[in-house]
């Protein structure tokens, strides 16, 4: 793909071929997308310009044999690593992703803004998900070890490093950390907080932004979810349980059970961008409303567990149990949560 094919995102592109014309780009970055924005179309236009013999107009020529491979996904420097298990298309005892190749050049060709259900769909592994093991680890290294076919870089793309199980994340740690010259990792997922931490240390950080965003992107919610969320936020970081108990029952007294859903998923979104935010990670984080708190009294460990809690409430209210109830024990677990 060239750039121009890219739909929207036209800072992250301007951010990519900056890199790219000043020679500078970084060792390993990491795309942070919702399912369908597009990051795997992004990563192929970037690296399509990178290695293209003819660029032209800010653009990769997209007929040169570099830019026909990459296209195509068969450039012999360009590795791709997915989450794969031994259910679908993949035979073996130890899954790897080239197994499932095939099915995933044909699944980008066919629709660029694939998600990972998709993706699962065309391994035929639909009901179970996949994982990124160490035995992929293992085979990444092998063939960063060999020398490059085009005398450039040599790329790892790896969609949704999240699904690297520990021993995987490890291994990948140590070459992430200290990558031989002109190695390049493309790293794109769903969820950072859930990346080892040393290796999102290690990447460069960049938003995708939905294609579309008023196809993707829901509308802000109303004024007052917003503001109990804040009040509620506030009083949770400021150890005041009533006033949190307070915010809980104004939560509870919103008009209709589809506010007092999107009040739970607000807030949990919320939370998720400061916990970026406290990581460092403000690129990704997509931070565009202002941090309810710009101190870091928020660890992992709170936004791990707080999540969790507002979508058991969320998916309560959806089934009809009485909202006061369920916004007065979300503010209670909230507020014993270890912080
Ligand atoms: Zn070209």
């Amino acid at each position: 793909m060239t750039f121009a094919d890219i739909k929207g995102n036209g800072q992250a592109v301007e951010v990519l071929r900056s890199m790219a014309d000043g020679e500078r780009v970084p060792h390993a970055m990491l795309l942070y997308e919702n399912p369908h924005s597009g990051g795997m179309a992004l990563i192929n236009a970037f690296l399509q310009y990178l290695f293209c013999e003819h660029r032209h107009d800010g653009d990769s020529c997209g007929s040169c044999p570099s830019c026909v491979q990459i296209a195509k996904w068969i450039h012999p420097d360009v590795n791709v690593v997915f989450p794969v298990n031994s259910g679908g298309i993949i035979k073996g005892d130890h899954p790897v992703s080239e197994g499932g190749m095939q099915a995933f050049r044909e699944l980008f060709v066919s629709n660029p803004y694939f998600s990972e259900t998709e993706l699962y769909s065309a391994l035929k592994i639909e009901n179970k998900s996949g994982n990124i093991s160490v035995h992929e680890a293992k085979s990444i290294l092998s063939k960063l070890s060999q020398t490059s076919v085009s005398g450039g870089y040599k790329v790892v793309v790896m969609f949704l490093p999240e699904k690297m199980n520990i021993q995987a994340a490890n291994k990948m740690l140590k070459i992430v950390e200290e990558p031989p010259e002109k190695t390049l990792f493309l790293m794109l997922t769903y969820s950072p907080e859930d990346v080892l931490t040393t290796i999102v240390s290690r990447c460069q950080g960049l938003r995708v932004l939905p294609a579309d965003r008023s196809l993707f992107v829901p509308a802000l919610p109303a004024e007052n979810v917003r503001d109990i969320w804040k009040d509620m936020f506030t009083a949770l970081i400021g150890r005041d349980l009533a006033a949190a108990l307070e915010c809980g029952e104004r939560a509870a007294a919103l008009p209709s059970r589809d506010l007092q859903k999107e009040f739970c998923v607000y807030a949990s979104e919320s939370l998720r961008k400061h916990f970026l935010n406290a990581r460092g990670m403000e690129d990704i984080a997509y931070i565009k409303e202002e941090l309810l708190c710009t101190d870091s009294r928020l660890p992992g460990s709170f936004y791990l567990q707080a999540v969790p809690l507002l979508d058991k409430a969320a998916l309560h209210i959806g089934r009809n149990v009485s909202s006061r109830m369920v916004f007065a024990d979300l503010v209670d677990r909230l507020f014993i949560l270890k912080r």
